[in-house]
């Protein structure tokens, strides 16, 4: 058997001994002589278990007393139809930073069931910087105000806001569990978990209790946070199997010492390839460096045609998924969790070795 190094942006690499687990347990889950697949969600059994992942999520995510954690289907773009229907109430209007790819296309979404206003635009700065906060042009009277902390196409990351007086809503996809965060600062946050919480299939919704009963009457019920949040995210069934990768990663988080430990971790991971980068002269990243994500570094190189090469050569080393997105080319890598230190020293003594070569 072979294990490749998976620098991919999501879905993304899980840790060896996730996947070791979920195979041991295949068969026969936890004594039950069945997989947790063929278990009915409504038993005792799977119901146990759901709130027994909630309380370790809550734990490791830092998630305050006054909210709701649900299981959702749909992945994070289901997400960004079921923030506006169930956050507008009897507003009309939504405050959206667009900051790249994502925000973009839950702006697109809103605009389906209300007035979108832009307050600030990434775009003049090829979305590799912010207009400073003074420019930014939000409306206290806005349903509630809607970002993405780290933008997973540029690696483009936001740490702070200024002071906002409505709802503020976070896609936390590509940042949650990657370093602690403030959840009592949103109204709602939302992660689909196929980049640091385990597979495709299922997104984390953390709701504020405040936020409930205000859903759109069109809302459909398996994504009305009220009512999954009165049946315990199982008004439909759930992914059950999307959802025990999350158990299982949540346990290696917990070995791992936590997120305060990752954080350290990913913080020295992504420090170590930008300083690489930087002082290269070969390898460019272009981001603003104050809002340079941990998660997710792009970069090019002199020419088109030695991206070309350096992406041959080293999926040939067995360093994969290194492609850019296909928007922006280039080449990106994406640290979550499951990438180690070793991994990424190995990947920056092949960059060296390939730059000295060309
Ligand atoms: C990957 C990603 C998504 C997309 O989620 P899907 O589950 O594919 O709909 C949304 N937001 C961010 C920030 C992402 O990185």
């Amino acid at each position: 058997m072979k294990r490749v190094y998976n620098f991919g942006a999501g879905p993304a690499m899980l840790p060896e001994s996730v996947l070791r687990r979920a195979q041991e347990e295949m068969l026969d889950w936890r004594g039950t002589g069945m997989s947790l697949m063929e278990i009915g969600h409504r038993s005792d059994c799977f119901q146990n278990f759901l709130y027994e992942l909630q309380k370790k999520l809550i734990k490791i995510i830092g998630i305050p007393s006054n909210y709701k954690l649900l299981f959702l289907s749909g992945g994070g773009q289901g997400q960004f139809a079921s923030i506006p229907m169930n956050l507008l109430g009897s507003h009309k209007k939504a405050d959206y930073l667009h900051s790249g790819h994502w925000s973009g296309l839950a702006m697109e979404e809103a605009k389906k069931h209300a007035v979108i206003n832009s307050i600030a635009d990434c775009k003049q700065y090829n979305f590799y910087s912010f207009p400073s906060f003074e420019e930014w042009k939000l409306d206290k009277k806005a349903a509630y105000f809607y970002y993405c902390p780290n933008e997973t196409l540029v690696g483009l990351q936001i740490k702070e806001l200024p002071e906002i007086e409505v709802p503020i809503v976070a896609d936390l996809t590509s940042c949650i569990v990657a370093e602690p965060l403030n959840i009592s600062q949103f109204a709602v946050a939302f992660a689909a978990t196929q980049k640091n919480l385990g597979q495709a299939g299922v997104t984390l919704v953390i709701v504020r209790e405040d936020c409930l009963g205000r859903a759109l009457p069109l809302t459909p019920d398996i994504w009305n946070y009220t009512k999954q949040a009165e049946n315990n995210s199982s008004a439909n069934t759930p992914p059950v199997y999307a959802i025990y990768f999350v158990d299982l990663v949540a346990d290696w988080i917990l070995e791992q010492g936590g997120v305060e430990k990752l954080g350290e971790v990913n913080h020295r991971k992504a420090q170590a390839l930008y300083h690489f980068i930087d002082q290269s002269h070969f390898y460019h990243n272009a981001v603003d460096q104050r809002y340079r994500s941990i998660t997710n570094i792009i970069f090019t190189l002199p020419s088109e045609a030695q991206t070309k090469n350096f992406l041959k050569e080293a999926e040939a080393a067995q360093f994969v998924n290194l492609k850019g997105h296909r928007k922006i080319g280039g080449a990106r890598i994406s640290l979550f969790n499951a990438v180690t230190e070793k991994m990424v020293a190995e990947l920056i003594d092949f960059m060296k070795v390939f730059m000295n070569r060309h």
